[in-house]
């Protein structure tokens, strides 16, 4: 049985919405790949008797409790003070911590005050975990046989000290073996055919190699994770590559990476493996698209630029596509998305140009093309072929699968070459 743990994100900003609790999603993705189970997750906010509250019932339910938020140096954070109650204890002032607090002060040549040097003020039973991005340390308590860890709420922060010091410790202290995982990233084919797909290699797996299937929107990826002793690591790997070699013939089509590679980082690597350039003509995803290309680094080696043909005159002015044809066929239409692809391939002198025309909704769907309703062109230069699709009724949602599938199929036309 995996070590248990809960978290304890604590900050009003969180219950009043105005701050996503990403940290708490961030740690049970962390404890998960380190073996460590995640059995509840409290969100409360700067409150004392709901603070002692939660500490009790979490100490009830696990070995490992971890919380972040209500650090800082002001009134408003209570973290440090329930703690000290909790545990009826003391704050002693750690040395190492108040010079690195001086030290960070005084590079950025600002002057150090008695609220900063008190954040260096430690509970008497417990041990700081540096915090070499910001001035408020972590705290580390074993009591009982628990372990509790204060972090600070700011996310970057409590990373770093997830990372460097509390997730190898409580790795060194409650998992034997390591998981090690493998993904295969699919797309284009949703979960409950991929299943039927693979039903039989699934079925035959070893007992040491356990297989999920992670859906997010637009993509499949399916997890291998099988537990590794460190005399065997390679022999661990090993067997998952064996068991990925044996499945992928039968899914080849729709696999387009591996572990942590995102579609449009896979299309960059195919267009610079096979030395080719891109652009884009998005009407409805209004630039979602190129953000997504462009937010891979080294982009510029393969992507040209894009334009957003977003009204009939644009697309007629800027990329030639007739009024005629625009008036008779509808802005979201086959022979429009042919003529964008095409034509914005020329403009930029690319090898591939794709073009996006849809109905994002909530409005502005017909019978005949109602809301998600997207047409996909793709141009090269040996063909310029286009490809309809039907999303859901939500607009970002819509937006998100069009430029998804727009990738996807440049990454069939190019596996296809
Ligand atoms: P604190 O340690 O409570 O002073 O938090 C500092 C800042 O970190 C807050 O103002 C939030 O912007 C951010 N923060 C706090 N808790 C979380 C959380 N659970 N997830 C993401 N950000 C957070
Ligand atoms: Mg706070």
């Amino acid at each position: 049985m995996p070590t248990k743990a809960v978290i304890i994100s604590i900050g009003d900003e969180i219950l009043y919405g105005q701050t996503l609790d990403t940290n708490a999603h961030w740690i049970s993705g962390e404890l998960n790949k380190a073996g460590i189970q995640v059995e509840k997750r409290y969100t409360i906010g700067d409150r004392r008797e709901e603070i002692l509250s939660t500490l009790k019932e979490a100490e009830e339910r696990a070995k490992i409790i971890l919380i972040t938020g209500g650090l800082g140096p002001t009134s408003d954070d209570l973290t440090k003070p329930c703690l000290l109650e909790y545990f009826d204890t003391y704050l002693v002032r750690n040395e190492s911590v108040l010079n690195h607090i001086i030290e960070l002060f005084t590079t950025r040549g600002r002057e150090v005050t008695e609220v900063n040097k008190a954040q260096a003020d430690i509970p008497a039973n417990g041990k700081a975990v540096p915090n070499i991005l910001g001035t408020a340390p972590g705290v580390w308590i074993e009591e009982n046989g628990k372990v509790f860890v204060s972090m600070p709420g700011v996310p970057y922060e409590m990373q770093q000290m997830m990372t460097d010091t509390v997730i190898p410790q409580l790795r060194e202290k409650y998992v034997k073996g390591e998981l090690l995982h493998r993904m295969i990233r699919t797309i284009g084919i949703p979960e409950s055919a991929l299943a039927n797909m693979i039903r039989e290699w699934e079925t035959n797996l070893p007992k040491a190699i356990k297989l999920a299937y992670l859906p997010t929107k637009g993509s499949v990826k399916l997890r291998l994770t099988a537990k590794r002793e460190d005399e065997d690591h390679f022999q661990t790997q090993k067997l998952i590559q064996e068991e990925i070699n044996k499945v992928l013939p039968t899914i080849e089509k729709y696999v387009y990476g591996f572990d942590d590679e995102e579609i449009e980082e896979a299309i960059g690597r195919m267009l610079l493996e096979s030395k080719m350039s891109l652009s884009t003509a998005e009407s409805c995803t209004g630039g979602y698209l190129s953000h997504k290309i462009t937010s891979v680094p080294g982009s510029s080696q393969w992507y040209e630029g894009g334009f957003i043909p977003y009204s009939n005159k644009f697309k007629n002015e800027q990329l030639r596509v007739p009024l005629e044809m625009l008036e008779e066929h509808g802005a979201v239409s086959k022979p429009v998305v042919l003529v964008l692809a095409e034509n914005v391939r020329k403009a930029f002198n690319t090898s591939i140009g794709v073009s996006i025309s849809g109905i994002a909704g909530p409005t502005g769907g017909t019978e005949e093309k109602p809301v998600g309703t997207v047409w996909i062109g793709y141009s090269d230069q040996r063909k310029t072929v286009a490809k309809k699709f039907l999303f859901t009724k939500d607009r970002l949602i819509n937006i998100h699968y069009t430029a998804m599938a727009a990738l996807d199929m440049i990454r069939i036309n190019l596996t296809k070459d």
